[in-house]
């Protein structure tokens, strides 16, 4: 017996949609890879759970897919929106944001190089580092200084790894003069994309190849999944490897991360741009605060980096870090009287959260003792200032 197999209802819809590039990030969030259900004529997609799938009786996988472990329906709709919100040829999903990094790591030979920034996310100085038990080089520099990147390189420099703005001091790096710098070694130029999100900042258009994403962020923005994604330019030959270890290694999100996932992106372009309102009227009132010592936002006119802000930056986003004056001491004792923000790691969700970072980051942090990061939530501005008030008071 042979089953029918439904015809997609709006057949092209999938890429037709991602491939309009006059289309607005708002609408390629809803709508991009996505189509009511052609069998159940749900809007919304259902969650795939098999992990395996029928095959045809001419050895065909009609839907495309055979194994959960190589690909989901779930997964596939997630690729095409990560894909179009970034202006890339594709996506790969991952099962968190520390994988995505090591995939893209992992996709380099022993004996290269690598440039990765003196500022940047604990875990991926850690991730990169550990590759050098493997034969990789690393050399870490100071990316705001440019004559240092050129320093740097060596002839088996194959990528320049980038974080702008840096976890946690908010430095801003040129992304353009990186990919540029870059290029002309023969290498290849990766964003940490995850704090600025697509919203803010569109690495790819800058001139990078590959951008990465903690999807456990701005993109899910409900603090409920762990994720990541790396998304590339072109559909090269580093791609085919990186989409071929996706599959074979299996870091992959489950169908109900995609979904869920899936659901946050769908607001993401409104989120984020109130988040980030909310980060600058928290920054603004900060700044001229008596009790804070400095406000590192690339919202802030004082920013060191404000030229390439304007040039590169659409948002300055919702992520801020503060240092306190009176040390440690004093801004955790701040951090204690707070009500509305909750003392977590972790940013992107709709609920502001303040973190110590240097007793979270151990021995090798380069976070001052009396340094706060905040990630800026939803809740009403007045509110996150009256509390940050009176836990200053
Ligand atoms: C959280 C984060 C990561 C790591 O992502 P996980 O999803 O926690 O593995 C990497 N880079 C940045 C900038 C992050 O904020």
């Amino acid at each position: 017996m042979t089953r029918p197999v439904a015809a997609p209802t709006r057949p092209g819809v999938l890429f037709s949609l991602m491939a309009d590039s006059s289309l607005h990030l708002e609408t390629l969030a809803i709508h991009a890879g996505h189509r009511p259900d052609p069998i159940t004529g749900a809007v919304t997609t259902p969650i795939v759970l098999s992990s395996t799938f029928e095959r045809a009786p001419d050895l065909s996988y009609p839907a495309g897919h055979n194994y959960a472990r190589s690909g989901n329906p779930n997964r596939a709709e997630l690729e095409t929106v990560l894909a179009a919100l970034e202006g890339g040829a594709e996506a790969a999903a991952y099962a968190s944001g520390s994988a995505a990094t090591y995939a893209a790591i992992a996709a380099l030979a022993p004996g290269e190089h690598v440039i990765a920034p003196l500022d940047a996310y604990y875990g991926t100085r850690q991730v990169i580092a550990e590759k050098e038990r493997w034969g990789l080089t690393v050399s870490f520099v100071d990316q705001t200084n440019l004559a240092a990147v050129r320093a740097a390189i060596r002839p088996t420099t194959r990528m320049i790894w980038i974080e702008t703005p840096s976890n946690p001091l908010l430095t801003v790096t040129d992304i353009a003069a990186l990919a540029e710098i870059a290029h002309a070694a023969g290498a290849i130029a990766v964003v940490d994309n995850t704090w600025p999100s697509p919203v803010g900042q569109r690495p790819l258009s800058l001139g990078a190849d590959l951008v990465m994403h903690s999807t456990t962020k701005y993109l899910g923005g409900h603090s409920d999944l762990t994720g990541g994604a790396l998304v590339t330019r072109t559909a090269d030959e580093r791609w085919a490897r990186i989409r071929s270890s996706q599959k074979e290694v299996g870091a992959i999100p489950s169908a109900f991360d995609c979904w869920l996932l899936l659901r946050g992106i769908r607001t993401l372009p409104w989120r984020v741009r109130a988040h980030s309102a909310n980060a600058l009227a928290v920054a603004e009132y900060l700044a001229t605060h008596p009790k804070i010592e400095a406000v590192h936002y690339p919202g802030l006119t004082s920013h060191p980096a404000r030229a390439i802000i304007e040039k590169q930056m659409l948002l300055p986003g919702g992520m801020l870090s503060i240092q306190v004056k009176g040390g440690m001491e004093a801004a955790v004792a701040m951090t204690n009287r707070l009500k509305i923000f909750t003392r977590a790691t972790s940013l992107g969700g709709v609920e502001s959260l303040i973190e110590h970072r240097q007793s979270i980051e151990g021995p090798t942090t380069r976070a001052p003792a009396n340094l706060l990061r905040v990630s800026v939530g939803l809740e009403h501005p007045h509110d996150l200032k009256g509390d940050l008030e009176q836990a200053l008071a």
